[in-house]
């Protein structure tokens, strides 16, 4: 067998393993059920690949998300590696032309939706096939406690009963004791070895400021720390604007958001990571598979969902080891703020029965019917006509997709009409010379006459079908037909897709996940109470409370976060007795407000104040009308 880090360095390139990757992948080849957990970014998907490749036979890997799952095949393909993706929205039959291909095609890798589990047909192939690994990633979504709860993983089962002999790595970012519990249950697990990295990150300091004006204490951090940030808020339209208003400061920042167009996005994005942007003010949309090293502050300047998402967020920065801060700037209106956007809009199983009897009317579905049917779909047309919230209904939505009832795919579907430009003659000339397409070419030319002479729909599944292989290389030689004016193309696309995963049974069809809605909502309410404690704790140094919300116990106090600073400067009294002298000396050159002070001295807010309410107790000094203070004996 192939060493893994020869395999390591001829397809990727690296010359040595991340942290926990080499034993995790040798636990894997050395056929143990072996769960892997390491931060984002720590480099997971080598440690099911690795060893896939290291042995003869087809790896089956588990994933949550449809366009995660291109993205690691269409990387796998590109080093030369065989490797497709079933999601939704393939047809019956292409579904089994695709499983043929993997069978006898010498396929290495096959990426699944959960649901896809679900069906027969997958169920016979898999049994067909010689399974060398099943990898789970995003394993946390099995768990009902985890971030991103997906019903359907619960199929995963079903492989371990197809492939009994088959060892199963499980893979996530998401280390909550109980999840992993979870998970080792939930996936059958024979003696688990589990790998966990620690997540704490020495370099991170993590602060909690009071602020009621944050844009001023926001100008101030991006002044004094002039290396590449990224702010968190909390909707699209307040993106725009801070950015606006840290420009309207001389502070270089741009802004990036999920309304944004793609030429847009990159556009944006290019500024900040080529340096010509400082800052960049994102909502949540922003940071999957940003890698940027040096990023020196993330701030939140409205609370974060979760601890999940903080961390992951915040973890953007210091990634190059420097020292990096990761700031949340909280107030009283917060906690208001915190709980309507993310608890108001939480769909009850009422209103989730509403959309989905709304959403099945909307296609003409009748009663027992539906199943595995795909439409186009409208989103804004779709809330409009029924007067939905449309947060309201997205989210109920969101959970209809997540527990397979429905699969939403933003995945655009091609609408395609053309025309051959060139005569006869010419064509057949041109087919000489590409024998590869030349299958493809006849098949269209077959199934639609007046091609030559007008712009004809044709359907791409169905050329496709008939010539064994994918949509996508008939999308692929339709544009080179173009580049090669051959012929005219208009591919047009349409806005979302939904497909029926079950046929239609009304409120029955809800009742089944009533309760897995209820306790997804009561999850929310737990997560938000968590950032809640998280900020108002200043007892207990942040990085522990992070770490400790992920069960991680034995930790020394960090040392650089606000709560260890603010310790650490009441521990020292030398230090407030110099604050006490210099906020005197400062005010002998004339009256001055707090904020004022803070700034002069670069001072910590709280032991200020303090010192204020002092040398106030003891008539040093006295508070004139405009709020500032100044010497009594002046
Ligand atoms: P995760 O799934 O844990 O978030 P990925 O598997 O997506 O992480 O890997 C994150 C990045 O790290 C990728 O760009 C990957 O190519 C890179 N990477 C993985 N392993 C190594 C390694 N041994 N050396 C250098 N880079 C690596
Ligand atoms: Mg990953």
């Amino acid at each position: 067998m192939e060493h893994p880090i020869n395999i390591l360095e001829r397809y990727w390139n690296f010359t040595a393993f991340k942290p926990q990757q080499e034993v995790i992948i040798q636990s894997v080849i050395a056929g143990e059920d072996t769960f892997a957990l390491l931060p984002t970014g720590g480099g997971k998907s080598l440690c099911y690949q690795i060893p896939a490749l290291a042995k003869e036979g087809i790896c089956i890997v588990i994933s949550p998300l449809i366009a995660l799952m291109k993205d690691q095949v269409k990387a796998l393909t590109h080093k030369g590696i065989k490797a497709m993706a079933l999601t939704s929205g393939i047809s019956y039959s292409e579904l089994d032309t695709l499983l043929d291909n993997c069978i006898y095609g010498n396929y290495k890798f096959l990426y699944l939706s959960p649901e896809r589990l679900q069906q027969e047909l997958v169920q016979d192939r898999i049994k067909q096939m010689h399974v060398n690994l099943i990898a789970v990633d995003e394993a946390h979504c099995i768990s009902q406690w985890g971030n991103d709860f997906r019903p359907a993983y619960k199929n995963i089962k079903l492989l371990r009963q197809l492939q009994p002999s088959v060892n199963v790595v499980a893979l996530t970012a998401s280390a909550k004791p109980n999840v992993v519990e979870d998970i080792v249950k939930e996936l059958d697990f024979i003696q688990p070895k589990i790998f966990k990295q620690s997540f704490f990150r020495s370099n991170l300091a993590y602060m909690v400021f009071h602020e009621d004006d944050k844009y001023f204490k926001l100008e101030t951090i991006l002044k004094k720390q002039t290396a590449p940030s990224i702010i968190y808020v909390r909707n699209r339209k307040l993106s725009r604007e801070v950015s606006a208003f840290l420009e309207s400061k001389n502070i270089t920042s741009t802004y990036y958001h999920g309304g944004l167009a793609n030429e847009e996005k990159d556009k944006h994005m290019n500024h900040w990571l080529h340096n010509t942007k400082q800052v960049m003010v994102a909502t949540n949309a922003f940071g999957m598979g940003i890698d940027k090293p040096d990023v020196k502050t993330v701030i939140h300047i409205n609370l974060p969902e979760s601890i999940e998402s903080y961390f992951q967020e915040a973890g953007r920065a210091g990634r190059n080891g420097d020292k990096a801060f990761c700031i949340i700037l909280k107030n009283n209106s917060d906690e208001v703020l915190v709980k309507n956007q993310f608890l108001k809009v939480l769909p009850t199983v009422d209103f989730v029965k509403q959309v989905y009897r709304k959403l099945c009317s909307y296609f003409q579905i009748s009663y027992g019917e539906g199943e595995y049917s795909t439409f186009d779909f409208n989103f804004n047309t779709f809330c409009k006509t029924y007067n939905f919230s449309s947060i309201l209904c997205y989210n109920a939505l969101l959970l209809l997709d997540r527990n397979s009832v429905i699969s939403l795919t933003k995945s655009f579907n091609n609408k395609v009409s053309l025309q051959f430009i060139v005569p006869n003659h010419v064509l057949f000339k041109y087919l000489e010379t590409h024998h590869d397409i030349d299958v493809i070419v006849k098949a269209t030319l077959r199934m639609y006459g007046g091609i030559f002479d007008h712009p004809t729909k044709i359907n791409t599944l169905k050329i496709a079908d008939k010539a064994s292989v994918t949509e996508q290389r008939i999308i692929n030689i339709l544009q080179q037909l173009e580049k090669d004016e051959i012929i005219s193309l208009n591919l047009a696309k349409t806005d979302a897709q939904i497909t029926f995963i079950e046929p239609r049974e009304d409120d029955k069809t809800i009742n089944r996940i009533a309760a897995i809605i209820e306790q997804q909502n009561q999850l929310k309410q737990i997560q938000i109470k968590a950032v809640l404690d998280y900020i108002n704790n200043d007892s207990i140094c942040k990085s522990l409370q992070l770490l400790g919300y992920f069960g991680e116990t034995n930790l020394k106090p960090c040392g650089i976060c606000s709560v260890c600073i603010n310790k650490k400067k009441a521990e020292d009294p030398t230090d407030l007795i110099a604050l006490r002298k210099s906020i005197i000396e400062l005010l002998e050159n004339g009256e001055r407000s707090s904020r004022a002070i803070i700034t002069c001295l670069n001072a910590p807010e709280s032991h200020t104040i303090e010192i204020l309410k002092q040398l106030l107790e003891h008539n040093i000094i006295s508070i004139t009308e405009t709020n500032t203070y100044k010497l009594c004996h002046l």
